[in-house]
């Protein structure tokens, strides 16, 4: 290496958040303001997010892992309860179910989408549902910010009495057949991590249609106080609260809020870069031998989302990530090499996810072996996450394909 030309070295960290004066002018203003935790920022934010997405009820907490957290805890999970989800997923989705010594079920995943696979989701129920059902619910987890089979989901949610708890962390915004990942499931959760489509530095979201749980996850969000102690220190508030359940603090603040309704109103356009980003980087790899972009299929025009999204009734991806996969048979390197290279040539690059059961708390806890969900194990052997966010520019990507293009061929094999 490198036996071809490469430009000039550039230095692509693998996020990068899309923060301007806008965000820098709100978090002072909050500041100078005097009201630093959960207020009318909180609020606002809440409004926009319910407005854009299209949902009844929106409830802003400090991450995504309190959302699913307080998900289960509004449906009344219970010690032994089976919840089942996703083994190609961060650490959150699964943790939450043991915060309740509730019993973590693994389906495995389909090998083009790297979703859960519905089919061996419903020969999973067929085989193991019983009366007294243990299992309360599936987390579905829209991978990358590709939404799962939700019709499918739904429809054996029906069927074996389970809630469906979306984990869209990547998934904001994103689309089902028309419709917008929010309104679908009956609670879905989001993450506005530093990392994540829209950011709060750290920040959360549940969206839900039920007025009841709504409720319940407002209360619980803030110590189980009654419902006006958000409001017990501005002026016109009341001293007098009472505790109606031990609660979590889970709230989220004013001044993340504030970063939070700054970047509602760029939403569309960092979308609309990162689809661009996509369809940049798919026209590219789909001409080259050795690695695989495993959501080519869902790359769709740029400069036509609204037609598409609103009207297509079309499952639309939000691109949180772009996912390639190394093929071994072309290759003489490995992924941790391709991994190594890239960084040699300032490209930051990260593997999403390493399987749940492949670590040590899930291995010694269940026994799991990597054969017991092959697909996710595979898949996990060949994964990269490439750069991909809105502030890079057509240069960085360009400096992206070439890098990765010399790289497969300079290990040709
Ligand atoms: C980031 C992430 C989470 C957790 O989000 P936080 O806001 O950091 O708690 C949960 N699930 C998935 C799939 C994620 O990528």
């Amino acid at each position: 290496m490198p036996r071809f030309e490469l430009p000039e070295k550039r230095s692509i960290p693998f996020s990068k958040p899309f923060i301007d004066n806008s965000e820098i002018d709100a978090v002072c203003d909050v500041i100078k303001s005097g009201w630093l935790t959960s207020g009318q920022k909180v609020r606002a934010f809440e409004e926009a997010f319910s407005r854009f997405v299209g949902c009844r009820f929106a409830i802003a907490v400090n991450s995504c892992t309190s959302a699913l957290h307080l998900s289960l805890e509004a449906i009344g999970v219970k010690r032994g309860d089976r919840i089942i989800t996703s083994p190609m997923t961060f650490a959150a989705t699964a943790e939450v179910i043991r915060y309740f010594d509730a019993i973590p079920v693994f389906i495995d995943i389909e090998e083009n989408t790297l979703n859960i696979d519905v089919t061996k989701l419903e020969s999973f129920l067929r085989k193991n549902y019983r009366k007294g059902n243990p299992f309360r619910a599936i987390i579905p987890v829209h991978y990358a910010g590709l939404p799962c089979e939700m019709d499918d989901i739904l429809d054996l949610a029906k069927k074996y009495n389970l809630c469906v708890i979306e984990d869209a962390a990547h998934a904001f915004p994103a689309f089902y057949k028309g419709r917008m990942i929010g309104t679908i499931g009956d609670m879905t959760c989001f993450s506005f991590y530093a990392t994540k489509n829209i950011t709060t530095g750290e920040g959360g979201m549940v969206t839900t249609r039920r007025e009841d749980w709504a409720d319940r996850i407002r209360l619980m969000s803030l110590h189980g106080l009654s419902k006006s102690a958000w409001r017990r220190y501005t002026a016109n508030g009341d001293w007098y609260y009472e505790i109606i359940a031990p609660g979590y603090k889970y709230n989220l603040t004013d001044i993340a809020a504030a970063i939070g309704l700054a970047q509602m109103k760029k939403v569309e356009k960092m979308w609309s870069r990162r689809i661009e980003i996509a369809q940049k980087y798919t026209k590219a790899f789909q001409q080259m031998d050795g690695i695989e972009p495993v959501h080519a299929r869902w790359v769709v025009d740029p400069k036509s989302i609204r037609e598409t999204a609103y009207k297509g009734k079309k499952t639309m991806h939000s691109w949180h990530l772009y996912v390639i996969k190394i093929d071994k048979k072309y290759l003489t390197l490995s992924r941790d090499e391709f991994i190594e290279k890239m960084k040699d040539y300032g490209i930051g690059t990260s593997v999403h996810f390493i399987p749940l059961h492949l670590h040590p708390y899930y291995r010694k806890n269940y026994n799991y072996i990597p054969q017991d969900f092959p697909v996710a194990t595979k898949a996990y052997e060949n994964i990269v996450s490439l750069p991909i966010y809105p502030s890079m520019n057509d240069e960085d990507v360009d400096y992206v394909i070439n890098v990765v293009s010399c790289i497969l061929r300079s290990y040709k094999r």
